[in-house]
């Protein structure tokens, strides 16, 4: 199916409330995905231009076989985007007819308006934003190759690098060829915000990940061993699997569910392309997983994602505009939900480290279910400190709170975020009784390596002013 007609479709589905541009995207078994959502989305965010440009030239009237929706997305390429592509030959010819009278209408409209540049038709709210400002970050996939391979393929190609930023402003202040190391995300390159590498052959074999800066910190932060047992337990699309999965050095298992087909297939191809091979995919409910399945006794790490309200997306914010402020029977469903995900991450015999996080701003979807989760399992679990010197914190409801990690795209350069990493409360054993009732103590060697290897996480991780 040609990208213009499976564009229409997915307007047509978002006008009828069949489900979200996102949604509907998965589910148009259209290939390139990420080409067909920019599309939808760009057409949407011009769609009363769009309409009024198609009126006053009278397209429909002339064109009767043309629906609306195709007409519309057509018109966008023609006069906004970025020209015909695949399948355009046909609809070129179409719209050759009317080309004229279509861009003399843009232009009127201009005029009336009193403005001189497309973007200053939009509405304030579907203008570009800070976050179509923001860097553009790239997870280099150590599965495949490493950051130094990829910063000297980049200088090959013309770009210049500038080392590891000490501090946000160094990735706000990007701009033209130059990128960077991210300070606090290993791995994580940034180059400046026009870049595209949606196509680029690095990207398409794998070798780089596009991820948003904020979803890169619940893998970081779980921080599994390789060797180490890891449930995903919401895991589709796939991105924080993959993330996993390298930090793992494909050593070890992750057990991950979902409970949407079709996007447990997209990550199948997600996670092939990235090299993964220690991931195991089920289609379940992760509810109905049983913590005392012998399979799980050794997951020491659980990633819980779990679906949100998505508030804190800038893409969500152009599907719905009132996403930000979902309404109190959804918020209340969507806590319902991850506060049983969540107690039943807890459950899991073997679990030391759980890592939750939304890409919601709504404190019922994040503190309240941290506080609700930790306040059902008194003295067994806590939140762990980390990185101290993360600027944006979790909303003081709650003693502790302050350890929970939010993120925004004024402050850290991400979408709207929250993590919370929850850690088991160690039952003082017999051994280490003894050792704290001793006049000298030499701590048992496994604790202390895994004490080490955490500080030096939280070292590596914890460069000032991000
Ligand atoms: N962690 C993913 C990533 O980084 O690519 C994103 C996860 S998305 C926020 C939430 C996912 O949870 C959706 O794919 C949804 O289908 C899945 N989900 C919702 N309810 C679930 C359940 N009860 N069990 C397992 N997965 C569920």
């Amino acid at each position: 199916m040609a990208v213009y007609a499976a564009a229409a479709g997915v307007l047509a589905g978002v006008e009828s409330r069949q489900g979200s541009i996102k949604g509907l995207v998965y589910s148009s078994n259209f290939q390139n995905v990420k080409q067909l959502y920019a599309l939808v989305c760009e057409t949407q965010r011009y769609s009363a231009v769009l309409d009024a440009v198609i009126a006053s030239a009278g397209l429909l009237r002339a064109e009767k076989k043309l629906r609306p929706h195709l007409a519309k997305v057509l018109v966008y390429e023609l006069l906004l985007g970025k020209g015909f592509r695949g399948g355009g030959g046909r609809w070129k010819a179409l719209l050759g007819r009317h080309q004229a009278r279509l861009k003399a209408e843009l232009a009127r409209l201009k005029v009336h308006r009193g403005v001189s540049r497309n973007e200053d038709l939009l509405e304030v709210g579907s203008r570009p934003g800070p976050a179509s400002q923001l860097p553009r970050f790239v997870r280099v996939n150590t599965l495949k190759t490493c950051s130094d391979d990829v910063v000297d393929y980049f200088k090959r190609k013309g770009f210049s690098y500038q080392g590891r930023a000490s501090s946000a402003d160094d990735l706000r202040a990007l701009k033209g060829k130059r990128f960077l190391l991210d300070p606090v995300v290993p791995e994580l390159l940034a180059f400046p915000a026009q870049t595209d590498l949606h196509e680029h052959p690095l990207y398409r074999a794998g070798h780089l990940i596009l991820q948003d800066r904020a979803s890169c910190l619940p893998a970081m932060l779980l921080d599994p061993p390789p060797g180490s047992h890891v449930i995903d337990a919401c895991a589709a699309p796939g991105n924080k699997t993959s993330h996993l999965a390298a930090l793992l050095k494909n050593q070890g298992k992750i057990f991950a569910f979902d409970l949407d087909a079709k996007r447990l297939s997209s990550m199948a191809t997600l996670l092939a392309r990235a090299g993964v091979s220690c991931c195991e995919l089920a289609e379940d409910d992760f509810l109905a997983v049983s913590p005392s399945d012998p399979r799980y006794s050794q997951v020491r790490y659980i990633l819980l994602d779990p679906s949100c309200s998505g508030s804190g997306m800038q893409s969500r914010q152009l599907e719905e505009p009132g996403a930000r402020t979902p309404s109190p029977e959804r918020l209340h469903a969507l806590a319902g939900f991850q506060q049983r995900a969540l107690c039943h991450a807890l459950t899991f015999p073997s679990l030391q480290r759980l890592v939750y996080s939304t890409c919601s701003l709504c404190q019922e979807e994040n503190e309240d279910v941290v506080r609700g989760a930790l306040q059902q399992n008194p003295g067994a679990f806590r939140l762990a400190p980390v990185l101290p010197t993360w600027p944006l914190r979790g909303l003081s409801r709650f003693p502790g709170a302050e350890h929970c990690l939010r993120a925004s795209p004024e402050t850290t350069l991400s979408g709207g975020f929250f993590v919370a990493v929850i850690e088991r409360v160690e039952a003082p054993s017999s051994a280490s009784q003894a050792e704290a009732s001793a006049p000298e103590c030499t701590p048992s060697p496994a604790p202390k390596r895994k004490k080490r290897r955490r500080q030096a996480a939280a070292d590596a991780h914890t460069l000032p002013g991000t």
